[in-house]
């Protein structure tokens, strides 16, 4: 069988897990597959992409700070991807165009409402961040029709002009963090952390009353060791929490489905890729 050649595109880029992720779900349903790390410079996406498909290439996964670039590549968008105005999949098609989609909001939705079996339905909701994450998760998240999502972001402007798009969907409501204290102790149902601070070891400015013993905490940024605003969330008594780690092979086993046209199993691949990130 002829090997089928996938890339994940991001700078950086050595720290990705998709290459162990995509190899996993190939060997599970049987594909023969390579999967390569690429890091163009941060101007040079556009010509990345054209040299992968032009030679050969039938998807591929981008990451920051390339999803924008992406987006701009593909000829043609799946509404979430149009929405989000971000693309994180791209798939040649029988025509020879390149389709862009978005199925990070897919990954964090499964994740938490499958894998993890929290409600979002009637919930209320805090987001942290504005950034490229967001953007791919606001639609799916407010199409389980939440009683409320709270947007709060560093810089308010850019969660304004993201929320814009969005409030058609559903009960959107942007805040600095300045304004968190304002709502009661324990308001919040669920809190997702989507800023990068995690990143750092950095935990954004959050008043303690966010967190009640049933607050459900949620960081899409994922490690070998809990994230600083899980270890938080923990010390304040919030007794359910989880990392992004489901939500990128989520959304890895959805672009998969894309381009193979067989949806993987999720489980078995991330407690691989729990022990793998503990090695
Ligand atoms: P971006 O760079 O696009 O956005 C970063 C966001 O974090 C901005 O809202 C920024 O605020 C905020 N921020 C950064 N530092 C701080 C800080 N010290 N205090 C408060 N806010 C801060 O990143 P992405 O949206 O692409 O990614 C965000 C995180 O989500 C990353 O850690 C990434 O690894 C993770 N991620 C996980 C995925 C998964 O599958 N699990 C998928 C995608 C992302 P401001 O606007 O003010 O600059």
């Amino acid at each position: 069988e002829m090997t089928k050649h996938y890339q994940v595109v991001g700078n950086p880029i050595a720290q990705s897990k998709s290459p162990f992720i995509h190899a996993e779900f190939a060997k599970q349903t049987q594909q023969v597959i390579s999967y390569q790390r690429a890091c163009p410079e941060v101007d040079g996406f556009a010509i990345e992409a054209q040299r992968f498909f032009g030679s050969g290439g039938l998807g591929m996964n981008v990451t920051a700070p390339f999803k924008l670039d992406a987006y701009n590549f593909a000829d043609s968008l799946t509404p979430r991807a149009t929405l989000a105005g971000a693309v994180n999949t791209l798939a040649l098609q029988d025509d020879g165009s390149i389709l862009g989609d978005n199925t990070d909001g897919y990954g964090l939705v499964t994740d938490i409402t499958q894998q993890l079996g929290w409600t979002l339905k009637g919930k209320n909701i805090l987001v942290l961040g504005a950034g490229g994450a967001v953007r791919g998760v606001l639609q799916l998240l407010l199409e389980q029709r939440p009683a409320q999502l709270v947007l709060a972001n560093r810089t308010l402007a850019k969660a304004e002009a993201l929320a814009s798009v969005f409030t058609h969907l559903g009960p959107l409501e942007v805040v600095e963090f300045a304004a968190l204290p304002a709502f009661p102790a324990g308001h919040f149902d669920l809190i997702i952390n989507a800023t990068s601070a995690s990143l750092a070891g950095d935990l954004p400015p959050l008043p303690e009353a966010l967190i009640a013993p049933e607050t459900h905490c949620y960081d899409m940024t994922y490690g070998a060791q809990p994230t600083v605003f899980l270890r938080w969330a923990e010390s304040l008594g919030a007794g359910v929490r989880a990392d992004g780690l489901g939500m990128l092979v989520g959304q890895a086993a959805e672009s998969f489905r894309l381009w193979h046209g067989v949806m993987p199993e999720v489980k078995p691949v991330m407690a691989a890729l729990r022990q793998h990130l503990k090695a």
